[in-house]
């Protein structure tokens, strides 16, 4: 479905409003709905199962988003966490220089991607490998590919401002708004949004709201591992809400002001990061399989330019409906963090490792997830149109919303075949009341059955529970499947236990 479709499919149903939408809204700002939150909330569970509740050796925490300032003089926030922005001076928008000269690279790669379609057509035993390893269009557009990151990730890192609008320039890049080429300078802006605490004014005490929720896991390294008496290699997660001044944000919840992180922290003997690297890179790919989303639609990519505190770093892209995009970064963050709050703070951040017996810093890899953009990846994943039969058979189309059970808003619709038969909605009510204590239900007994089961379909409601006046003679229900719409019927008594198999198992 386009992107457009989904975003109205989002307000319709409940799952995400405009913040302050009576105001006309606030930029880059949204509210969870109903099913939204619902949705949200059961990613947030199954992360933290996967990730706390699955291993031993990874614990909780909830810090606060406000931290003492020096936390972010030390984790180079407030040195380093700069976007390069730029203005054109016709249309009067601001970009990101980098995703300019990125979102260039990408028409590149889509001519190539067309190229490779159009050869599949042509050939029946296409090598997609082969194809892409020895055309000369394909390999020369790579070449300039390759050539135009490099140079990007170089005036990245050196923060060479003026060698990042000549390149906007050499590549004749224009506004896609104006379509001039009239560029303002570069610049840097620094994403982190600033208050102050109580009634003191001034630099000193200038408070930052947190933007990642890393630095709260490594101030309290040592409280978490004393008191849990964990060993290395061990992890702390965390889910909380981040807050960045994006110079850009109009992607939906893509891109956001205020937004919502799942970090994984794991602290590991220094000399085995790259191994801990590999190993949470892969675990990560096989979680984002585990909740549906097909392996052509999720890839890795090396970041070309590495952050401060790097010697290794990748995301997972997803293919979202504006193309791959970041939705996980992985990183390997050596002893960078720890070492630098152990300075500023004058504190020992050390692990006393009983092994060697022997004090150090431990190194980090970090696994770093944005909630919003795992929300907006399974909405685009499964959000579809169909074809299916009607109850006469006849063809009609559908929209379906095809969640993972485990993250559905509502894992069950009970529905009486008809609203004004007493006995229909009275044993209805009944099955709703034995099976919400279990699960999230609806009960939903306006409209003919079919447009409740539509209803059903739009917000990702795996299973519908319908009682008919068999019902009343043989104490079993029919339970559509939101996927295949078969139906089976099933005794009241084991419909719990066979609800629970199906959305847990
Ligand atoms: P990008 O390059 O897209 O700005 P990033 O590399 O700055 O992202 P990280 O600092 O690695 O992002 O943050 C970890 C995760 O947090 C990202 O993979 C993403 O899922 C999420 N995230 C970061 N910024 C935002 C935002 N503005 N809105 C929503 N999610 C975000």
């Amino acid at each position: 479905m386009d992107f457009k479709s989904i975003i109205s499919h989002c307000k319709e149903y409940g799952f995400i409003f405009q913040s302050s939408e009576i105001y006309d809204g606030l930029s880059a700002v949204y509210d969870y709905g109903p099913n939204g939150v619902e949705l949200k909330n059961n990613i947030k569970k199954y992360w933290w199962k996967s990730m706390v509740q699955m291993h031993q050796n990874i614990v909780g925490l909830d810090a606060a988003i406000f931290m003492h300032p020096k936390t972010w003089k030390a984790s180079g926030h407030v040195d380093a966490f700069n976007d390069p922005l730029i203005d054109n001076k016709d249309s009067k928008k601001r970009y990101r220089a980098d995703v300019l000269i990125e979102d260039y690279i990408a028409k590149i790669e889509a001519k190539n991607d067309k190229d490779v379609e159009k050869a599949k057509k042509r050939f029946d035993d296409f090598d997609e490998a082969m194809f892409r390893s020895t055309n000369g269009r394909i390999l020369e557009r790579q070449k300039k590919m390759d050539e135009i990151a490099a140079r990007l990730a170089k005036a990245m890192s050196d923060g060479d401002l003026e060698d990042i609008k000549k390149q906007i320039e050499d590549l004749e890049i224009a506004c896609p708004v104006s379509g001039s080429k009239n560029w303002t300078d570069v610049r840097q802006f620094n994403l982190m949004f600033s208050t102050q605490l109580g009634n003191i004014a001034g630099e000193e005490d200038k408070l930052y709201l947190r933007p990642e929720t890393a630095q709260g896991i490594f101030v309290n390294f040592l409280n978490v591992q004393k008191s849990t008496r964990q060993k290395l290699p061990f992890g702390i997660a965390q889910i909380g809400k981040a807050f960045r001044n994006e110079i850009v944000a109009r992607q939906f919840i893509f891109r956001m002001r205020e937004f919502e992180q799942m970090e994984m922290q794991f602290f590991v003997q220094p000399g085995t990061e790259m191994k801990w690297y590999d190993y949470w890179k892969e675990t990560r790919m096989q979680w984002h399989q585990s909740l549906g989303s097909p392996i052509e639609k999720l890839r890795f990519h090396d970041h070309d330019n590495l952050a401060h505190y790097a010697n290794a770093a990748v995301d997972i892209q997803f293919q979202f409906p504006f193309g791959f995009k970041e939705l996980e970064g992985i990183h390997s963050r050596t002893d960078f963090d720890l070492t630098q709050h152990q300075e500023l703070s004058g504190k020992k951040l050390q692990y006393f490792d009983p092994e060697k017996n022997e004090n150090y810093v431990p190194f980090v890899v970090e696994t770093s997830i944005g909630c919003d953009r795992m929300f907006l990846a399974m909405l685009s994943n499964g959000l579809q149109e169909e074809t299916v039969p009607d109850a006469k058979g006849n063809e009609s189309t559908r929209t379906v919303l095809k969640l993972h059970p485990q993250i559905a808003p509502s894992k069950c619709a009970v529905l009486p075949l008809l609203k004004n038969k007493e006995e229909l909605t009275k044993a209805a009510k009944d099955v709703y009341d034995k099976l919400k204590g279990s699960f999230n239900c609806q009960y939903d007994e306006k409209d003919a059955i079919g447009r409740r089961y539509r209803r059903q379909d739009a917000i990702g409601t795996p299973y519908c529970v319908t009682i008919d006046f068999e019902t009343l003679e043989d104490d079993c229900v029919t339970v559509r499947d939101r996927d295949t719409l078969t139906q089976e019927r099933v005794k009241i008594d084991s419909l719990k236990g066979m609800l629970f198999n199906k959305i847990e198992g």
